[in-house]
């Protein structure tokens, strides 16, 4: 087929397809609100429709929908699949954007919007670089489908019956996951994995009541208890001391660590915009890099304990609670974590401390030495014309797991974002120029896929 045909048409009908993320990012889905779920879901699979697409709703028990899509190839019986997520980021603090979060305004060469970039300008790029062979070429390389799920941004935590359920369906010989795009310098970034993440509640109780702080020598303080039992779990050179934690920790190999010397991590800019003086450790370079992308981590999210009002209160809390969040690599898992936690808090004493779980994922990567890796480094390198970043994994999370254990299939994150899309915050936006690059990006990714 003849790429070159796709890429004029792309370049031709760009206005289209940028109106078409516009119409999107117009429509609300915050999957944190439950706002605009099913419309945005309809919307989906009403541009899939039209691109040619045969498409379903499934389904999520007591979740949103995932939007189905699929297209046979005439010629090739490999398969394709792009995992995307119609759902945002609620836009707050709404006062701090330039322009209305849901306006999809166009100013200076980029799309202002939540999820202008993450992830809705990735679904309507990869459905029209599909759509762009179809119109020049009658046929599409290799056989495509898309999952688009709508609870990304809350967890997914409804997905994995949805692909256990689906094992033929979604099956698939690669994936394109949902994020990447260019770097401060324009380089394209590839993603391989993503850290697991397990979510934890700590609840200390005391009396059945808040007591005069006068009592303190004879009532026991469910704040310090907490605090005494969290000073165990992570000692201050930011080590995390339960028992067996980094036993199962799989060290980057070789070929990993060398690829993060290409990874430019615009150190001094992320220390002053953060207002900090340096890393924490004062961690930089390689070091920095390797901490961010294969260490474990224990981040406190948030402590509510007794009076923190106005001017003092001599008061002994009831009851205290934290908020923790362990980000894990491969090969740690969620349960053996869970378990070795609470088991360190019995030996060590803090038996009376409820232990609650939360959501979590697993972590996962796709090898560096895979085919398909290079099938995608190689399409970015022609298209934007500088060696692609590999990233040999990322300090993010996701259900990445659930197609890399279930579905057997290499996962490489690619995509259409650059360095300033502010996903997550105030003032989102993709580049008009980024966006159409990475469209091509897609249909040079599907030829090539098709003929390796
Ligand atoms: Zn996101």
């Amino acid at each position: 087929m003849s790429i070159e045909k796709v890429h004029d048409y792309i370049d031709q009908h760009s206005q289209n397809f940028v109106s078409e993320l516009v119409r999107l990012v117009k429509q609300p889905s915050v999957s944190a609100k439950g706002e605009g779920i099913q419309e945005c879901a309809e919307m989906v699979e009403n541009v899939l429709q039209k691109a040619g697409f045969s498409t379903q709703l499934i389904p999520e028990k007591g979740g949103y929908p995932v939007v189905y899509g699929e297209l046979a190839s005439k010629k090739s019986k490999k398969t394709l699949l792009f995992y995307d997520h119609y759902d945002i980021q609620p836009p707050e603090p709404l006062e701090e954007w330039k322009f209305d979060a849901f306006g999809g305004k166009i100013h200076k060469g980029r799309i202002y919007g939540r999820g202008s970039s993450d992830n809705k300008g990735n679904i309507i790029s990869r459905i029209k670089a599909v759509e762009s062979f179809l119109e020049t070429n009658n046929d599409v390389p290799v056989n495509v489908k898309f999952v688009v799920e709508g609870e990304e941004e809350i967890g997914s935590p409804h997905f994995a019956p949805v692909i256990e359920q689906h094992k033929d369906l979604f099956s698939n010989d690669a994936t394109i996951w949902e994020f990447g795009g260019t770097d401060y310098e324009g380089r394209p970034t590839i993603y391989l994995g993503l850290k697991g993440v397990l979510s934890v509640e700590l609840r200390a109780e005391g009396a059945v009541r808040d007591v005069h702080s006068a009592d303190a020598p004879l009532v026991p303080n469910p704040a310090w208890r907490l605090v005494w039992a969290l000073s165990t779990i992570k000692n201050k050179k930011d080590e995390i001391s339960i028992g067996g934690f980094y036993d199962n920790v799989e060290p980057p190999s070789m070929e990993e660590l060398q690829l993060l010397d290409d990874i430019h991590q615009e150190e001094e800019k992320k220390i002053k915009t953060l207002g900090l003086k340096e890393f924490l450790n004062r961690r930089s370079g390689t070091e920095a890099k390797k901490a961010l992308l294969y260490s474990p981590t224990c981040t406190i999210n948030g402590i509510l304990t007794g009076y923190t009002g106005l001017g003092s209160k001599t008061v002994l809390p009831k009851k205290s609670m934290v908020k923790l969040d362990f980000r894990l690599v491969p090969n740690q898992m969620p349960d053996e974590i869970f378990e070795k936690l609470a088991l360190h808090l019995h030996k060590n004493g803090f038996g009376d401390v409820k232990t609650i779980r939360h959501g979590s994922t697993e972590p996962t990567k796709t090898p560096v030495t895979e085919m398909f890796v290079d099938v995608v480094a190689k399409a970015a390198e022609k298209v934007y014309e500088k060696r692609a970043v590999i990233y040999p994994t990322s300090a993010g999370s996701g259900p990445m797991h659930l197609f890399r254990n279930q579905l057997h299939c290499p996962v490489v994150s690619a995509g259409c974002s650059h360095a300033d899309s502010r996903g997550h915050a105030p003032n989102e936006n993709l580049t008009i120029e980024g966006f159409i690059k990475g469209t091509k990006f897609m249909a040079t990714i599907l030829e090539d896929f098709g003929q390796s």
